[in-house]
């Protein structure tokens, strides 16, 4: 099998990135260091080729006719370990860190499983900065700021562990086959590893229903009196909705109303403690 005799299998997102000043600009826009690179997803191996003349890459593709084609491109970039191809799924292979070692993830991401990813290795210690190309709606959302009406818990997790912007929106016509939705490069720069399953979880009851107000939704699994205490303290008002508040107001709600849930609970049980007492 040849590259011209592919056949893009759609199961695999597969939309191979033709426009090679997209691909210019993806390199352009990489973090100077000298982490490796994790690319997700080599495909044809077009950005792979850019990729592997400035840094070391570990590749990770599913489709093993691909693998195979990949193999036989890069011979020589695999033999002097410029180059190491892992033929499997990358969710599989993926467990608290997908490589030993500090690493940039760049990649012309699977658009079907493109938000997983990426919030993986927003969770990975090892990976410290991702540039990727995804479908531009989801790129906006990790790169929303408070008040945006695409503002939510992507965005909110993003700015937790550092900065994110768009590099460039990308029009169908750069990619064969084309997919149907527009298409954006963007970059997290990450600062802090700050991964907490438990604030990710507040955030999806906070955002579970964008239109209602925050208070109510956090109502679902909080003590409503708790909350309002937590409302009045950071000075939010009782009609915000979950979109109109901040990141750090939302680490600060997360704090406060775990801390006066708490204690809350201690009170509890010393009640149930000294009730235990008189009943002896
Ligand atoms: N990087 C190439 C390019 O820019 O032209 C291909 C990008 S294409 C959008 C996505 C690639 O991810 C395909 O090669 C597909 O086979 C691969 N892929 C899909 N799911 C995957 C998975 N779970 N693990 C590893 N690779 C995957």
């Amino acid at each position: 099998m040849n590259k011209e005799s592919v056949v893009a299998k759609k199961k695999f997102g597969q939309n191979f990135l033709k426009d090679q000043s997209v691909l210019r600009k993806i390199v352009e826009a990489m973090p100077k260091n000298d982490h490796k690179v994790v690319e997700i997803g080599p495909g044809l191996g077009d950005l792979t080729k850019f990729l592997v003349d400035v840094k070391s890459v570990e590749a990770f593709e599913v489709d093993t006719d691909l693998c195979k084609l990949l193999q036989n491109i890069f011979k020589e970039e695999i033999t002097t370990k410029r180059l190491h191809l892992n033929c499997g799924d990358v969710l599989q292979a993926w467990k608290s860190t997908l490589v030993d070692e500090p690493y940039d993830l760049v990649a012309n991401l699977p658009y079907y499983i493109a938000t997983n990813i990426i919030l993986k290795a927003l969770a990975d210690p090892m990976c410290k900065n991702i540039l990727v190309m995804v479908q531009l709606e989801v790129a906006e959302k990790f790169c929303a700021s408070s008040g945006e009406k695409v503002f939510g818990s992507l965005g909110i997790i993003a700015q937790s562990v550092g900065k994110a912007s768009i590099v460039t929106k990308v029009p169908p016509t750069a990619f064969d086959p084309q997919p149907k939705v527009d298409s954006a490069v963007f970059l997290i720069q990450k600062s802090a590893d700050r991964s907490d399953k438990e604030f990710e979880e507040m955030l999806r009851v906070a955002f579970s229903q964008p239109r209602k107000t925050l208070i109510k939704n956090l109502s679902a699994k909080y003590d409503k009196k708790i909350l309002q205490e937590v409302f009045e303290t950071l000075e939010l008002t009782l009609t915000i909705r979950p979109h109109q508040v901040d990141t750090n107001d939302y680490h600060q709600l997360y704090k406060l109303t775990r801390s006066l849930d708490g204690r809350r609970d201690t009170r509890g049980s010393d009640k149930q403690t000294s009730n235990a007492k008189q009943t002896k």
